[in-house]
């Protein structure tokens, strides 16, 4: 295996919300404050799941390594339920902690759906749905892994891999979507696809 063919399973997320915010975070390590701000509470608000916990034909894993041969991903599942089917046998139901509520775009279905083709290859075994839970609604949303969903996990699996061989940052794709964007004063969506070290060099006053 070579490490350099596995790009990290949470980008898929950042590729579907915006390629161009994928292209920043991950080819150009253009994090801000917020960002890290962001996502290190989105850790620390990650609740335990006393209900899953208590029941006997479930056990937990939490923070799991999980890799994909199929996506070339690798990353880390928040938290695994393995549900007991029968005697010996468990199924794993992957479940993933997101800050905020529900989105109208796919990427963390995406993100969720990449998990389980890690779990499916570790544990030779396929599985049918997993759940997101929301912090700010503090409940589940079943997800099902169906044909469609897929097919689009795998091809924005694809399209991450394609941007990041070609080191090509994607342009802008500025909407409604920026607005809840960490990264709208790096990325400057007005400016067509400009790389920053450019804006930087045109903007030595800044420096
Ligand atoms: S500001 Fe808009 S276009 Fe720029 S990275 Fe964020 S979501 Fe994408």
């Amino acid at each position: 295996m070579n490490n350099t063919d596995y790009l990290m399973l949470s980008g898929i997320q950042h590729f579907v919300f915006c390629k161009r915010q994928c292209g920043l975070i991950h080819l150009e390590q253009a994090w801000n404050e917020n960002t890290l701000t962001l996502e290190g509470q989105a850790l620390h608000e990650r609740v335990d799941n006393p209900e899953a916990e208590n029941r006997p034909n479930i056990k937990i894993e939490r923070s799991l390594s999980i890799k994909s041969e199929r996506l070339k991903l690798f990353g880390r599942a928040d938290l695994v339920e393995f549900h007991k089917i029968d005697k010996q046998n468990y199924k794993p139901f992957p479940v993933e902690y997101k800050r905020g509520k529900p989105k109208q775009g796919l990427e963390d279905k995406i993100q969720l759906c990449a998990q389980a083709f890690c779990l499916e290859e570790t544990f030779d075994c396929e599985i049918v749905k997993g759940a997101l839970f929301y912090g700010k609604e503090k409940r589940r949303q079943e997800v099902e892994f169906n044909t469609e969903l897929r097919a689009q996990t795998i091809k924005a699996a694809e399209g991450f891999h394609e941007m990041m061989k070609n080191n090509f940052l994607p342009p802008s794709e500025f909407g409604p979507k920026c607005k809840n964007c960490s990264l709208i004063e790096i990325c400057l969506p007005e400016s067509e696809g400009i790389k920053i070290e450019e804006y930087l060099n045109s903007h030595d006053s800044i420096l």
